[in-house]
């Protein structure tokens, strides 16, 4: 037995990007996002799993993902989302990776570094559309870079793309803003290179708008079987791959007026037992889960109560109990008729259900299902 551990049910993930392939305008590609090591799920076997279920591109953020995964996934197409310092292009075009670009200097340093190497750069002009983080606002400035870019010999012009602010908030009319501004870009764009692929959907937008999925849509959080809007995955069809796994260590007699845990933010109102779980914030149990959440033990809830320490957290058995030490104690994940969904954490913890899965820490082993 071990002390803890995440369950990756990789055919979920497989089964999630079947789901949005499906979901996906005819032709569409679907982008698996595998970064932050798959949202905490293990990157590596996230993008087999994602691939196997007919992603045909992979995208990361960061310049160490890119060589990560494109060491590994050589023959698939991988784009690095996030900027990049001097010394990381180097990084990630070594690893074969296509490049977000919206700057001209970067541009040029991009083309240099290509030069080098003896080999043309892919790269996605990125415009910013509204999201006000990554691309360049000006409408103008984003086409004379397209023509830059395809114009240039150590370059090629792979894609034109953007990234929404709002598309998890329904009611909200910004998300067609965006792409009324992004549709006049692509038009300009394709009317001149036309191979170029026009990308800008996240989860969420590909299960809210036809009109977002362009040629290739990146989503992330779904493919893990989390729900980009925060509620029921199964409302969509997506099944969550991640279960955080432990166990009883102890069960101990509490007697009214005992307390549990440091600042004895928790004590027994009525005689009771108490199991102790050697799970806690080293592992990426939040602190502020404290008297506020439910652990699964015997197929039925039992409330977290006093503080989450680093390697253990307490849980209120009841005044009569069968539990003993030894049991399956899950914190995320299904047990019996009962589950603990990540969005459950995510709205106790007044977050989303992207922070729970990414912050569980690398103290817990990844286990396949
Ligand atoms: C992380 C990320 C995505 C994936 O978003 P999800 O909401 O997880 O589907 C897509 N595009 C960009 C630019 C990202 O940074």
């Amino acid at each position: 037995m071990e002390r803890a551990f995440a369950r990756i049910d990789f055919e979920a993930v497989r089964a999630n990007c079947a789901r949005l392939k499906a979901e996906l305008t005819e032709g569409a590609e679907l982008c698996a996002v595998v970064k932050a090591d798959g949202y905490g799920h293990g990157a590596d076997g996230c993008a087999d799993a994602a691939l196997k279920g007919g992603a045909t591109r992979l995208a990361v953020a960061t310049a160490a993902e890119a060589e990560q995964i494109g060491r590994r996934f050589q023959h698939v197409p991988l784009l690095t989302m996030g900027a990049l310092t001097i010394e990381e292009v180097d990084g990630a075009f070594s690893a074969g990776s296509e490049l977000a670009v919206w700057r001209d200097d970067f541009r040029r340093l991009v083309a240099d570094r290509a030069r080098a190497h003896g080999r043309r750069a892919r790269v996605h002009v990125k415009y910013d559309s509204g999201m006000g983080r990554l691309g360049n606002r000006d409408a103008g400035e984003v086409l004379e870079l397209a023509r830059a870019c395809a114009a240039d010999p150590d370059l090629e012009l792979a894609g034109i793309w953007t990234h929404l602010a709002t598309a998890d908030e329904p009611e909200s009319p910004y998300f067609d803003e965006q792409l009324d501004r992004f549709d006049e870009v692509v038009a300009a764009v394709k009317a001149e290179y036309p191979h170029a692929i026009a990308h800008a959907a996240n989860s969420a937008a590909v299960l809210r708008d036809k009109r977002s999925h362009y040629e290739m849509a990146r989503c992330g959080v779904a493919i893990y079987g989390l729900d980009p809007f925060q509620r029921d995955p199964a409302a969509h069809g997506l099944l969550p791959a991640l279960s955080l796994h432990s166990h009883v260590a102890d069960v101990k007699h509490f007697p009214a007026g005992a307390s549990a845990g440091y600042g004895r933010r928790w004590t027994a109102p009525v005689d009771t037992w108490v199991g102790v779980i050697p799970l806690g914030y080293g592992d990426g149990v939040r602190r502020a889960l404290a008297n506020n959440a439910d652990v699964l033990v015997g197929g039925r809830r039992h409330p977290l109560v006093g503080a989450v320490s680093m390697d253990n957290i307490t849980i209120d058995l009841g005044p009569e109990t069968e539990v003993e030490p030894g049991q399956e104690a899950i914190l995320i994940g299904r047990q019996g008729g009962e589950q603990v969904l990540a969005e459950e954490l995510a709205d106790r913890l007044d977050t989303i259900n992207y922070e729970v899965a990414c912050a569980i820490s690398s103290r817990v082993p990844r286990r396949p299902a």
